[in-house]
């Protein structure tokens, strides 16, 4: 703990913690050291993490990334902060992100952007591209962050490290700072595989204060991780595993350096005794409308609470209820809240709600249900995650549908609550690395992790 305390001190120009609280730090590792000392050998005492800064805590700040919520001290820690710290894990911060969770680049942050450890001139990817950062600088062994439409995957291929998004309602939504709540779902981001599995399954539960979530029994990730295949060998681990190659997952516009990564670890997998099969996902491109018609609905319901009054930023000066709201809103919000805020709430009014809102819900149904055709030839989509490795910090920073469209791979698991993760594939342009999307069916974690495993 304290050794990463100070490679965070001297990494600040990364800009991937928002908050560091170092004596709790050190005293929650000496209670882990106590725990330890009693015989207690879980796997998770002692290793030192932070938290997305969407996550509640009460011993640090959450701001959402936005000025809305400067300074603001949650009564209560959210579910996934207070499972993984009854597993022994020790908060170090709280780590940088989109306003919101609003992004894909960590440029929508009122704190700053975040850096590519790779290339500090290029983003980390987001939204969740502090806590990508951070793992991929080695500040921390893993960190949490929430996927609404790619916000683990994107920013784990962008830097190269491993992150899944598990099912919908698997990590209980409780003390996550709601952006869009049909979509948002908890997952880690870590250096491997089987760290992911471990930090899932102390995560991840039934929780009665999350209306979502799953009731099912408690899950061991990290021993589905290991289960042997049926007539697996040592080199042929992935034996018999259908991967389903979904074409439209390959178009045109996809960059030549991504598209030969990721076929060079479709390759892999053969050789590790995977078969390929061809799939198709025909509303794949669908997805990107879909989203930005449902995800700004339920973003601009769930920001109405952001009025000045319960909690938040209040403007100083104003006259009456209405300019206080107007207000304390426009100083809040940055500008893509601000634009998702007018989207939503567009969508949803009357007239429009049939020709958006209804015919997004329509068509949502339907790219859930491509999957399951096509999990019927398959056990797991592989794919790329995103079009192109990651850009440089600015070039997108103006252009809204350009950051929305580079989405198009992950937004589909996201509609359909699949589980989905990224795992480093290779390298493309300028030596960044690129991930290979694995997608698998509701609540079939153990076979992403264990192929993902395989691989590494
Ligand atoms: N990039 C997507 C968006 O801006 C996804 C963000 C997320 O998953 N939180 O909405």
């Amino acid at each position: 703990t304290s050794h990463l305390l100070g490679r965070i001190a001297s990494h600040e120009q990364l800009g991937a913690l928002l908050a560091v609280e170092p004596e709790g730090a050190l005293a929650a590792a000496r209670d882990a050291d106590a725990r330890r000392a009693d015989g207690d050998a879980g796997p998770l005492v002692g290793v030192p993490i932070a938290h997305k800064d969407i996550f509640v805590t009460r011993a640090l700040p959450t701001t959402a990334g936005s000025k809305m919520l400067a300074g603001y001290l949650s009564p209560f820690d959210a579910t996934v902060v207070e499972r993984l710290a009854g597993a022994g894990c020790v908060t170090l911060g709280k780590l940088n992100c989109d306003e919101f969770a609003m992004g894909s680049a960590n440029e929508n942050s009122a704190y700053g952007v975040a850096r590519n450890p790779w290339d500090a001139t290029r983003v980390p990817g987001g939204s969740s591209g502090g806590s990508a950062a951070a793992v991929a600088a080695r500040l921390l062994p893993a960190a949490t962050g929430t996927d609404t439409g790619g916000s683990i995957r994107q920013p784990a291929s962008f830097t190269g490290t491993t992150g899944i998004k598990p099912t919908y309602g698997v990590c209980s939504r409780y003390g996550m700072i709601a952006f869009a709540s049909s979509l948002d779902q908890a997952g880690p981001i870590a250096r491997s595989a089987e760290d992911c599995a471990l930090l899932l399954g102390a995560m991840s539960g039934f929780d009665a204060r999350d209306s979502t979530s799953a009731e099912r029994p408690p899950q061991d990730f990290h021993a589905q991780m290991l289960m042997p295949r049926q007539g697996a060998s040592a080199t042929r681990p992935l034996e018999g595993l259908r991967v389903g190659i979904p074409a439209e997952f390959f178009p045109a516009a996809l960059a030549g350096d991504v598209d030969g990564a990721v076929r060079a670890a479709l390759a892999e997998l053969e050789r590790l005794g995977a078969r390929l099969v061809d799939v198709s996902l025909p509303r794949t491109e669908l997805s990107i409308p879909v989203y930005y018609i449902i995800a700004p609905a339920e973003a601009s319901s769930n920001l109405s609470r952001f009025d000045g009054v319960r909690y938040g930023h209040r403007a100083a000066r104003y006259e009456g209820l209405d300019e206080m709201y107007r207000a304390s809103r426009s100083e809040g919000f940055g500008p893509e809240v601000k634009r998702r805020i007018m989207i939503g709430t567009y969508v949803l009014s009357h007239g429009y709600y049939d020709a958006y809102y209804l015919q997004a819900q329509k068509l949502r149904r339907m790219i859930a249900d491509d999957f399951q055709a096509a999990f019927a030839s398959c056990d797991v989509i592989a794919g790329p995650v995103a079009p192109s490795v990651a850009w440089k910090l600015g070039s997108k920073s103006d252009d809204p549908v350009a950051n929305y469209l580079a989405d198009i791979f992950t937004l589909p698991a996201s509609l359909a609550g699949l589980p989905a993760m990224s795992v480093p594939a290779g390298f493309g342009e300028g030596g960044m690395p690129v991930g290979l999307q694995l997608i698998g069916n509701y609540f079939h974690e153990g076979t992403l992790l264990h192929a993902a495993h395989a691989f590494q």
